[in-house]
């Protein structure tokens, strides 16, 4: 079945062939819960006739979902610990999110937002909200750099973009403007020339950080939609969530690392899952992620080695989770890890 526009209710999911009628019940109970948006570009990848689907599982609403877990929270992360003003979230000090919207192109099921974005989440900010939040970014020297987020920025059209931007580039101590966004994947074409050039700045360096947790993600039109940021002079990075029964096995992991370089996008960060509520079921742990690391350091250019984090709960800050390839044994002399798993003597002196 073609899809030609974004399917964003339990009923458009069953009619669009991506379930069955008899999930229809489950699936408007999860969707009375959290946002339902699929884009047509997502729907196509979809195989609906495979219940292990790793496009599915990321956007498919599942009865798992209305299981929450005692450690999980509505602000996993702690943004609103951080909100000096509506829409900024000032956590490290040469930085802050500038939250423009909080609407997605797409409702990825293990948000760590989920219950901020969406029709029944926090509304985008309005004027006014705006002026507040680039006014404390102008009144703060130590900011270097102002990371676009959501929801998705580039949801919003190039005319509102383009106006952000030339706001931003007043601001003088504001060097670098990063945009965190699905689209170029999931709408890929929104990425439209005209979009692009809202991005660029005179006067800053303009990163675009591509949410994708699949290879598959990567379509030719997805290519083709990076391809027209890159070119136009924004470097693009990789952002991924590791996640079960999407990437959490080394072939797929290492074939998406791949996807991203062969597009010019460079792996940043492989996320662990946060404790967003009802995504327990998506979850792998964090051994798990340190087993899938050290198996794409032995096989992958370093050009494909993202930097494995944890986003620690209560707004404690982003971290590194290894694995470390340095240990000591019992009588102090330190050993180093190699690609093989073969511990080796390392003496510093
Ligand atoms: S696109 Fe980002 S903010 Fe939007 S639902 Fe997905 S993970 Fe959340």
């Amino acid at each position: 079945m073609i899809v030609d526009k974004t399917l964003r209710s339990a009923e458009a999911l069953v009619r669009a062939g991506l379930a069955q009628p008899a999930r229809l019940p489950e699936l408007e109970k999860v969707a009375a819960q959290y946002a339902v948006a699929i884009t047509p570009a997502m729907a196509e990848l979809i195989e609906a006739a495979d219940d292990h689907d790793p496009i599915a599982r990321q956007f498919m609403p599942r009865a798992e979902e209305l299981d929450v877990l005692s450690a999980e929270s509505a602000d996993p992360v702690g943004d609103a610990a951080h909100s000096p003003v509506e829409g900024v979230v000032h956590r490290y000090p040469d930085r802050v999110l500038l939250k423009v919207t909080h609407t997605c192109a797409v409702y990825c099921r293990f948000c760590f937002r989920r219950e901020m974005v969406g029709p029944a989440g926090l509304k985008s900010l309005t004027p006014a909200a705006l002026d507040g939040a680039l006014a404390y970014v102008e009144s703060r020297p130590e900011i270097w750099e102002v990371i676009v987020t959501g929801g998705d920025p580039l949801v919003l059209s190039p005319r509102r973009l383009k106006a952000l931007m030339a706001r931003l580039a007043r601001i003088g101590h504001v060097k670098v403007v990063r945009f965190h966004t699905r689209v170029p994947a999931v709408d890929p074409a929104a990425v439209t020339d005209e979009l692009v050039a809202a991005l660029k700045s005179p006067t800053q360096a303009v990163y675009v950080a591509l949410h994708a947790n699949h290879p598959r993600e990567l379509t030719p039109a997805a290519r083709a939609a990076c391809a027209r940021i890159v070119d136009a002079g924004l470097p693009m990075l990789g952002q991924t969530v590791l996640l079960r029964g999407v990437n959490d096995n080394p072939e797929t992991l290492g074939a998406l690392m791949r996807a991203m370089v062969e597009t010019r996008i460079k792996p940043y960060y492989l996320h662990q899952g946060d404790l967003a509520p009802g995504t327990g079921h998506l979850r792998a742990t964090v051994a798990e992620g340190q087993a899938l690391m050290r198996a794409i350091r032995g096989d992958l250019s370093g050009l494909c080695q993202p930097t494995y984090v944890l986003d620690i709960p209560d707004g404690h800050g982003k971290v590194p989770i290894g694995p470390d390839y340095l240990s000591a044994d019992a009588d102090g002399a330190v050993r180093v890890e190699d690609p093989n798993g073969v511990r080796r003597p390392y003496q510093t002196s």
